[in-house]
């Protein structure tokens, strides 16, 4: 993992940010790019920070991007960069329920609905990015990291796409920074979701929750509770499943909350 690109964001919080470079399927890149261009990734418009002089294109770099050289488009040109590889854990899980790995013709139904509900809510860019000082929704030990390809009842399935972070039901969860409720449902995986849209396409996601507190338009403060952890969806035990999502790709939150790399267990 690549660490070197550490920078401070002046002038929009004041305090220090340590958001990690890590060119890596689940990782970030940080790309200078010239002042007031509009950098796009894969056809998606991508957060820039300025940092002193400097802007810096910050591009979510999703799981299922193939290692290799990629191009970060900006305006009229082309910026090259290597994405490495990174081979992550495996991990079997082993359900009870049948229809959590194989579901029946209106289970998919319904999760085709849910998936592009989601994607369309993952993909909205709008709004700016006022703090990038994103805090620890729950603490806990971590589950399950970032990463793990994954085996339910040894069928391969989607690599897991967040931090799951272990609590008893009912456990406050907080906002990881303020911003925007884009959606809120009870998904046949996700169990009941919140997403909370920060500005510029950087999103966070709740998973499996108990209670929900929020509504979708509300505005949320950082550090304000929305609900508690649940075990709802596709469980094996109580846990908050926090995603952060950069120009609609699941990156690793741990580049984002540095403290998910103290909790115990990861
Ligand atoms: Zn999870």
């Amino acid at each position: 993992m690549i660490r070197a690109l550490m920078f401070s964001l002046i002038g929009l919080t004041g305090t220090a940010l340590a958001w990690d470079e890590a060119r890596v399927p689940g990782g970030l890149a940080l790309i200078p790019v010239p002042e007031n261009s509009r950098p796009m990734f894969m056809d998606r418009p991508v957060l820039t920070l300025k940092q002193d002089q400097t802007t810096v294109a910050v591009v979510g770099l999703a799981l299922s991007l193939k290692p290799g050289e990629h191009r970060l488009q900006v305006d009229n040109e082309v910026i090259p960069f290597t994405v490495t590889g990174k081979r992550y854990l495996e991990q079997r899980i082993y359900l009870d329920n049948p229809r959590q790995v194989n579901p029946n013709s209106l289970d998919l139904e319904r999760i085709r609905g849910e998936a592009s509900r989601q994607h369309d809510a993952l993909s909205e860019f709008q709004g700016s990015l006022d703090r990038l000082q994103f805090i620890l929704p729950v603490n806990g030990p971590i589950s399950s990291p970032f990463g793990k390809r994954r085996f339910f009842n040894d069928q391969p399935r989607r690599p897991h796409s967040g931090t799951d972070i272990a609590a008893p039901i009912g456990t406050p969860i907080l906002a990881s920074a303020s911003g925007s409720v884009i959606l809120v449902g009870d998904f046949f995986f996700n169990g009941r979701l919140v997403v909370i849209d920060h500005g510029e396409g950087v999103k966070t996601m709740y998973n499996h929750m108990d209670a929900i507190d929020v509504v979708e338009g509300q505005v949320i403060q950082q550090g304000e509770p929305i609900g508690t952890v649940g075990a709802t969806g596709r469980v094996t035990g109580p846990h908050l499943h926090f995603g952060v999502i950069l120009n609609g790709a699941s990156i690793d939150p741990s580049l984002v909350v540095p403290e998910i790399r103290d909790l115990p267990g990861n």
